[in-house]
């Protein structure tokens, strides 16, 4: 069977690459390609930014009122929860996650889209009181220019969707360059970016690699902003291009995520927090909770549940509804895992569960959910982010030594905390140094609640109305309504 070649969309159209060339796109549950993606240059790149640039130029997008703007994106969104199914089965073909998970994220995905909209016609300035006699003085809330969005393959339409949705009310046009693993579901989306009436040149996107395509795209020097998900590496990258035309930058990194466990929380609801926190999305989640601290008066009964549940996991298929989890998302990100959990036991961690592939699941890349017991928290595997499901478990003994043990990575991403005590909920919330921390909850995510980290996890939020900030620039306008001559020109007034 000849398998469905993609296209790049810039400008309104649907193109081959300049290098005329496609590469595959793999089915991570089969170890097979299942499509073919057009193989963008650094040529493709500058096409697609001039168009961008032209668009935000041209008076049918810059003269939109922030209303029809807001109109166009509430249209996306309602167009994407016609078509959640058939993008689900996409974003699984192309990363193997689950297919109850992503239907789930998109159909909760045009919620971001109306959120947005909703805020389009209150994206407003002050007037400010200034502090001098025959001066009016407002500010507005101007957008940046051309955004470069850049995104990872294990959420693509999720985290494409914080970046897109905030870009275009804010008045911004946008070009995307998804992952190179998982380009079809982003391609699939913009047919809808078509449909709602979007103008030409305002979405584009180019498909590839790192390099040329990312690399390019960060260091065009008609790129006023950056949005970049991803690793640390490629991060270090897109800070460097930026310095090229000073563009703003977002990073959503990576992370070494804690869930705390205190003494007097509820034992079964940590269990499932913690498996949610880590083996949920098979552990492929930059916010995944993957050390788990306990407190010593609750070990055994939390790592009773814990292990009881894990090993009922069902693995397989990421297309069956009963399925709990898939494979990972590439070959090389199972190497990885296995080349950590090698770690694991080279450097005195004890293995509770799993730690090896499972049997009989066909070619794909699947790895058993793994659990590591450790007395302390300066293995690698314990400090590193692996991106795979296996979780790092350690004891402590009181509130104080469990927020430095949580805070000693290089980490800022999000935390987890499982207790009853309503003050030590507030007070270690505060002492955790994270963008992002869950009560009694792990993982929730909305429109409404910025996301973002701090020290390696990056800096910037997505989500809330904090995008808003992050897409639009102000501009003060000063008016002087005195009819009096300028006095001394050599002074500042
Ligand atoms: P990656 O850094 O390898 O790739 C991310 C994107 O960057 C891809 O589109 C890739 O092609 C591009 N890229 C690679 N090199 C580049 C360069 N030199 N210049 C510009 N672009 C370049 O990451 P990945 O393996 O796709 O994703 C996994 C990482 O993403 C993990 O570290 C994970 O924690 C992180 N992540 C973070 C969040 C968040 O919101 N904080 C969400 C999901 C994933």
């Amino acid at each position: 069977m000849k398998l469905k070649n993609y296209q790049m969309y810039i400008n309104g159209e649907w193109i081959d690459s300049v290098s005329g060339k496609y590469f595959p796109s793999y089915n991570p549950a089969t170890g097979e390609a299942w499509c073919y993606v057009a193989k963008g240059t650094a040529e493709d790149v500058d096409r697609a930014v001039k168009a961008a640039h032209d668009a935000f130029l041209s008076p049918e997008w810059s003269n939109m009122t922030y209303t029809e703007r807001g109109k166009l994106v509430r249209k996306l969104g309602e167009l994407i929860s016609d078509r959640v199914d058939e993008l689900a089965k996409f974003e699984t073909m192309d990363n193997g996650k689950l297919i109850r998970e992503m239907r789930g994220q998109l159909t909760y995905l045009p919620e971001f889209f109306y959120y947005y909209a909703g805020l389009a016609d209150k994206i407003h300035g002050e007037t400010l009181p200034i502090d001098k006699k025959d001066m009016f003085v407002f500010s507005s809330r101007e957008p940046l220019g051309v955004v470069a969005a850049i995104t990872p393959w294990n959420s693509p339409l999720y985290l494409t969707t914080l970046k897109l949705a905030p870009s275009l009310v804010a008045g911004n046009t946008i070009v995307i360059k998804p992952s190179e693993y998982t380009s079809a579901s982003l391609l699939e989306l913009v047919k809808l970016v078509e449909e709602a009436g979007f103008p030409p040149g305002v979405v584009n996107v180019v498909t590839g690699f790192g390099l040329p395509v990312g690399d390019t795209l960060t260091s065009h020097p008609l790129v006023s902003r950056i949005a970049f998900t991803g690793g640390t590496e490629s991060a270090r990258h897109v800070v460097r291009n930026s310095a090229e035309n000073f563009a703003k930058v977002s990073l959503e990194l990576g992370g070494k995520s804690p869930n705390i466990v205190f003494e007097d929380a509820d034992p079964d609801n940590a269990a499932m927090g913690i498996i949610a926190g880590i083996f949920g999305a098979s552990g492929q989640s930059c916010v995944a909770g993957s050390r788990a601290f306990l407190h010593v008066d609750i070990y055994d009964q939390v790592m009773d549940r814990l292990v009881d549940r894990v090993s009922k996991i069902k693995i397989g298929d990421p297309l069956l509804d009963e399925t709990e989890m898939g494979p990972v998302a590439t070959k090389a990100q199972l190497e990885r895992v296995e080349q950590y959990v090698t770690l694991g036991h080279e450097e005195g961690g004890k293995l509770i569960y799993g730690g090896k592939k499972p049997e009989q699941i066909g070619n794909g890349w699947y790895y058993e959910p793994t659990i590591f017991e450790h007395t302390d928290n300066k293995a690698r595997i314990t400090q590193e982010e692996i991106f795979g499901p296996v979780l790092s478990v350690i004891p402590f003994k009181d509130e104080q030594e469990v927020i430095e043990l949580a805070n000693s990575t290089n980490y800022g991403l999000a935390a987890g905390i499982w207790v009853k005590d309503v003050a030590r909920a507030h007070r270690v919330a505060k002492a955790i140094r994270a963008g992002i921390v869950w009560v009694n909850t792990y993982r929730s995510v909305s429109p409404v609640a910025p996301i973002g980290g701090s020290k390696l996890s990056g800096y910037g939020r997505e989500s809330g109305y904090e995008a808003i900030y992050e897409y639009t620039q102000t501009k003060t306008v000063w008016i002087n309504t005195s009819s009096e001559p300028i006095p001394d020109p050599f002074i500042m007034r």
